[in-house]
């Protein structure tokens, strides 16, 4: 008997897909705070701070240029490379893309990567980070379900388990040195545009107000583009292919999200580099993916085939709401 509880406990424990501890919500609320509640104080503030400077055409340079740059850092990088592998990059492109990634505050990128492939695992059934859909039937539940999957989700959460989801970034030293420095990255993409905005009016008032538009308003419209598509296109929108959960595309929001508006065709081809998959389907992200692969810095782009697209169309006897998994 003793024996056998020896030979019990000398089993290696089954490792865990994800891992609470009163430390890493601590964490998680400091992030939610800094990251995702202050930039709406920011942008609150920026409006105020019209009243001593108006809006200048270097804000409108700053909030578009930082937001493309990170905005691309998060779908290319972030989301098509580093989670999905939809495309080989070569080593400095890919570290650019971390770094642009991070800027955008939406987590350091193991957790963010990590965080997702357990979106696509679990994709609106229990274990999903993010779902709308699990949060009771009726208006209010459909409400409390946006609420959860927009922004509420991120007070507190179960964390995934980086070894088990992540362990390739994981062996990437240059990728992890990056993710170490994350809230470095963060505040470097506040203080490049005061820096700009300061230098180009020779003022403090110019340097505050890029501070503003390029730093906080652009990380605050970044994160509501990104939140939208965890949850409203998993809840609106059409499905011209069968997955196993209730992901949509939202056709006229793919300019900008730079493609990730497609979300039904991402989930219905997660190895795919574009989300448009037709040319006429706007994917900015897919575009800097083909100039880079012109210029022999990505490579091993996995497109799906006609075949393969072909087979997950839906069709008219698909019944509603999507086949079961
Ligand atoms: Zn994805
Ligand atoms: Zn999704």
């Amino acid at each position: 008997m003793a024996e056998e509880l020896l030979a019990e406990r000398e089993k290696p424990a089954p490792r865990r897909k994800v891992i609470s501890s009163p430390y890493l919500h601590r964490l998680q609320r400091r992030h939610f705070l800094l990251f995702d509640v202050a930039p709406i104080a920011g942008t609150v503030g920026a409006f105020a701070f019209l009243a001593v400077r108006p809006f200048s055409t270097t804000d409108l340079v700053l909030l578009l240029s930082m937001w493309l740059l990170t905005g691309l850092g998060v779908t290319v990088g972030y989301h098509r490379l580093f989670t999905h592998r939809t495309f080989r990059a070569a080593q400095p492109v890919a570290v650019v893309l971390a770094i642009l990634g991070s800027m955008a505050g939406q987590g350091g990128l193991v957790s963010w990567v990590a965080l997702h492939r357990r979106h696509h695992e679990y994709s609106d059934r229990e274990g999903d980070p993010h779902s709308p859909n699990l949060s009771g039937r009726g208006f209010k539940g459909r409400l409390r379900g946006l609420a959860h999957s927009h922004f509420l989700w991120m007070r507190r959460h179960e964390y995934p388990n980086i070894v088990h989801y992540a362990p390739d970034l994981l062996k990437n030293r240059a990728l992890v040195r990056v993710a170490r420095y994350y809230y470095h990255w963060v505040v470097l993409g506040i203080a490049v545009p005061a820096l700009v905005g300061g230098l180009v009016s020779l003022s403090w008032t110019g340097a505050v107000s890029g501070l503003f538009w390029g730093g906080l308003v652009r990380i605050f419209l970044l994160e509501h583009i990104v939140w939208a598509i965890n949850s409203f296109l998993h809840m609106f929108g059409t499905r011209p292919y069968e997955s196993r959960e209730n992901s949509r595309n939202g056709a006229i929001f793919a300019l900008v999200t730079l493609g990730e508006s497609w979300h039904n065709n991402h989930h219905a081809f997660p190895e795919s580099p574009s989300f448009g998959l037709d040319w006429y389907r706007l994917d900015p992200g897919y575009w800097l993916i083909r100039l880079l692969a012109a210029g022999g810095l990505a490579w091993d782009l996995k497109t799906p085939s006609e075949d393969r697209r072909a087979a997950k169309r839906m069709t008219e006897t698909t019944p509603a709401g999507g086949p079961s998994a």
